[in-house]
């Protein structure tokens, strides 16, 4: 709880105060349409304000209104989401439009309660939403608010943990301004992304210095307490690509994996790195498109790395002789270069196309 000297609305002054002189003039702030606020909050999800500004911009230019988002095909929504990564967020957005165009005849429902309960809404985005759009009195706790309140605080809870959580969320519905909640939101998160950043953190000129537990005991880099990331995990993807003519071979992706929804090539993952395709275990389809064409003997070869996976990714190329003909297996299709261009892709795949001056 918070301590008697620090009364929330001494806080909330200085921290509003603080908001007016300092906050950046983010596009999504000049607004209180919800979908617009939503729009802005699941592309910033994993992502940094300058990769994601010009994404926003984009999906209000092509979907100005949720109807129109909702009316979309979800291949067209992940080709606009090309780049962002973190693909399911696209498709939980694409899935949400129609859940509140069917059910809410295309209204936001007005409370975090409410919000909370459709499709990759957690309880940040949910909190948002309801005080920036109906200026309900509910804290927002993102990364950077876990950040400021842990050190001013002098939280040691795991940010991560059940009982965490509960002990932040505690304090915060404390602090949290019942006049205008939007506002108080917005600095909150606007404090830690600018002024109480994780690493070095100028507290010389910080208004909280006097009253900050982190700057009193010089603990600000132990501040806040998150359990131990997931391991990361190695995977080696073999990459065929097809080529006939000027056609490639691609197919969608639906398991449930990484990149669901986006097209790629022929793929043969291996438990470790592999040399030659000979090195593979026995594969009719691959042996046939070996046989009916041209291998480029030296793979394209990449590292990509995504929050809990290092992809360790080859492409070879297999140019099938203009004489022979292939069946494809199930699911792999010839398209022709123009179609690439509109299909989704990872990005990996789009920079391979670029590269090789396909596209
Ligand atoms: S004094 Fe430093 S650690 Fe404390 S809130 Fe300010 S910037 Fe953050």
């Amino acid at each position: 709880m918070i301590s008697e000297h620090l009364r929330a609305i001494d806080f909330n002054k200085k921290l509003k105060s603080w908001y007016l002189k300092n906050h950046r003039p983010l596009l999504w702030r000049q607004t209180t349409d919800p979908y617009k606020i939503w729009l802005s909050e699941i592309i910033l999800q994993q992502t940094r304000v300058a990769q994601g500004t010009p994404y926003y911009q984009k999906f209000l230019d092509n979907y100005p209104t949720v109807f129109d988002l909702a009316n979309a095909d979800e291949r067209d929504v992940l080709r606009l989401w090309q780049g962002l990564g973190y693909y399911s967020r696209a498709r939980n957005m694409h899935f949400t439009a129609r859940q509140i165009v069917n059910d809410f005849g295309g209204k936001f429902p007005e409370t975090a309660a409410a919000l909370s309960k459709l499709k990759g809404l957690g309880h940040y985005t949910a909190a948002a939403i309801a005080s920036f759009a109906f200026g309900e009195a509910v804290a927002a706790i993102d990364g950077n608010v876990y950040r400021v309140m842990a050190r001013i605080f002098g939280i040691k809870s795991d940010m991560l943990s059940n009982e965490g959580k509960k002990e932040f969320a505690a304090i915060a519905k404390e602090l949290v301004s019942h006049e205008d909640p939007a506002t108080y939101n917005q600095a909150m998160i606007e404090f830690g992304a600018i002024q109480c950043v994780p690493v070095s953190p100028n507290c010389a000129i910080c208004p909280f210095n006097d009253i900050c537990y982190a700057f009193a005991f010089n603990v600000q880099n132990a501040l806040p307490v998150k359990s131990k990331k997931m391991a990361v995990k190695k995977r080696f993807l073999n990459y065929f690509v097809i080529q006939q003519g000027q056609d490639l071979a691609m197919q969608e992706r639906k398991t449930k994996d990484i990149w669901k929804g986006l097209y790629d090539f022929y793929l043969i993952e291996s438990a470790g790195p592999v040399e030659s395709p000979d090195e593979l275990p026995e594969n009719q389809t691959l042996q046939t498109f070996l046989m009916k064409g041209n291998l480029r003997e030296v793979p394209k070869s990449y590292i990509h790395l995504l929050t809990h996976q290092k992809l360790h990714v080859q492409f070879w190329w297999i140019k099938i002789r203009d004489e022979e003909s292939v069946d494809l297996p199930i699911g792999l299709k010839f398209f022709s270069k123009n179609e690439i261009e509109t299909l989704p892709k990872p990005i990996l795949i789009d920079t391979l196309l670029k590269e090789e001056k396909y596209l």
